[in-house]
């Protein structure tokens, strides 16, 4: 080790750890600064080391971090909330790592999005207070990350012609937009219309007030087949977990 590192501070969220080698782990943190970072945490495989609890997954900390050459490693926290009790419900467990997945598909790393992290936060938390449907908040969600990385949705307007939709059964693909009963429907997928409306107030309302929104099961299935159609189609990407082995061995040398 050399140089002088500097401290930084911030807040994060474990969204997905890995051990390495005989006590460390890696962890992917999603913070408020920094975006999705990968961490080294030296270690934090031993139930007795100090950063062992801020480096469970769905750990939500505020941190301490030095950056490397390559990637950071994480010193000290203290923990502000720790959502471990997803681990009793396998529903809950279930939900909450697909909030987590969902930032890990659909960031790069080092790049900041404060407003993702706070909904991501915010989708966490009431996950957590058990305040309202969980495949409501999942879609309202998704429908939030895909706003919040550069898909949002249009579905006020018609795609095509720009004329506003009142009521519609199709989404353009290509221009993540609803599709007017004038134009042509193609490069996209047919919903009900109730579905489409549905759709629509997830897009519209903040996530925290989508409570209010009455879906039988017939529309929540069809929200959760077209969101994942769109989120499928858009973040497509293969797991980097070898390249970053990689990674982190040439940074060990150079150290
Ligand atoms: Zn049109």
């Amino acid at each position: 080790m050399g140089g002088f590192l500097t401290a930084l501070k911030c807040k994060g969220i474990v969204i997905k750890t890995m051990d390495y080698k005989e006590n460390d782990k890696i962890l992917w943190i999603f913070t408020d600064k920094f975006g999705k970072i990968s961490v080294i945490a030296k270690g934090a495989k031993k139930s007795k080391n100090r950063l062992f609890n801020l480096c469970l997954t769905f750990c939500f900390s505020e941190l301490v971090l030095y950056k490397g050459k390559n990637m950071y490693r994480i010193n000290e926290g203290n923990i502000i909330e720790s959502f471990q009790g997803f681990l009793n419900d396998l529903d809950m467990l279930t939900y909450a790592s697909y909030i987590c997945e969902l930032i890990d598909i659909s960031m790069v790393e080092n790049e900041p999005n404060l407003e993702l992290f706070k909904l991501m936060l915010t989708a966490m938390y009431l996950l957590k207070s058990n305040a309202m449907d969980s495949d409501i908040l999942l879609r309202a969600y998704e429908t939030n990350v895909l706003k919040h990385t550069g898909y949002g949705l249009n579905l006020d307007f018609c795609s095509i012609c720009h004329k506003k939709i009142v009521s519609a059964d199709y989404i353009n693909l290509q221009y993540y937009g609803g599709v007017c009963d004038e134009c042509m429907k193609s490069q996209g997928i047919h919903l009900n219309r109730d579905t489409y409306s549905a759709l629509k107030f997830l897009n519209t309302v903040p996530m925290e007030k989508v409570y209010r929104l009455n879906a039988n099961d017939k529309i929540k299935n069809e929200l959760q087949r077209v969101l994942y159609l769109i989120i499928s189609n858009n973040y497509a990407k293969s797991p980097k977990s070898l390249q970053l082995f990689e990674f982190i061995k040439e940074s060990e040398k150079n150290e």
